[in-house]
């Protein structure tokens, strides 16, 4: 009986003492998770996250009006209503509503826009505390893009190779 339990007890020991540098290991050891949010991971150039409406560098609107996006959405998520612009009469939107609580960030808006100007950019951190706010208007659409555009024209380049 003596025997037995001395065979478990140096078992038992050799399991532990096994089982403690493996502990030790991944507690030195590089960190498999991250601080979020003070620390964020890698984001792909793919990643579709919140929508934005790009410009040109002259800050002209790059979008036609040609409803493209509206017509592909699987969601209809999209409404557009067009008209020619006052000052050169050249077709416009008036009105780019996205409801981004129906959005499923399918991308294909993205994939069918000939001028790309509708773009899911990278941020992922839009989540809001009503509904409200998440119905996106075009002003709203146009000052993501102002304010992601080097991000998202850095993605567009890094990708264009692979399409
Ligand atoms: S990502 Fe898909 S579902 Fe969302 S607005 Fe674009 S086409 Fe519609
Ligand atoms: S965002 Fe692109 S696809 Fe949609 S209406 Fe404007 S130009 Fe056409």
């Amino acid at each position: 009986m003596g025997s037995v339990a001395q065979a478990f007890n140096a078992i038992f020991l050799k399991e532990f003492v096994a089982a403690f540098f493996l502990t030790m290991r991944y507690f030195f050891g590089q960190k498999s998770t991250v601080n979020y949010p003070f620390e964020k991971g890698p984001v792909s150039p793919r990643f579709r996250g919140e929508h934005a409406l790009r410009r040109y560098p002259n800050g002209e609107e790059r979008c036609i009006a040609c409803k493209l996006c509206e017509a592909i959405c699987p969601a209809q998520a999209i409404t557009i209503e067009a008209g020619p612009r006052r000052n050169d009469g050249t077709r416009r939107t008036v009105r780019y509503d996205i409801d981004m609580v129906k959005c499923i960030y399918c991308g294909f808006c993205q994939e069918a826009c000939p001028v790309e100007a509708i773009v899911e950019g990278p941020n992922f951190e839009f989540a809001t505390e009503t509904r409200e706010e998440l119905y996106y208007d075009k002003e709203r659409l146009l000052a993501n893009g102002d304010r992601w555009e080097r991000e998202i024209a850095r993605n567009i380049a890094m990708d264009a190779p692979y399409r």
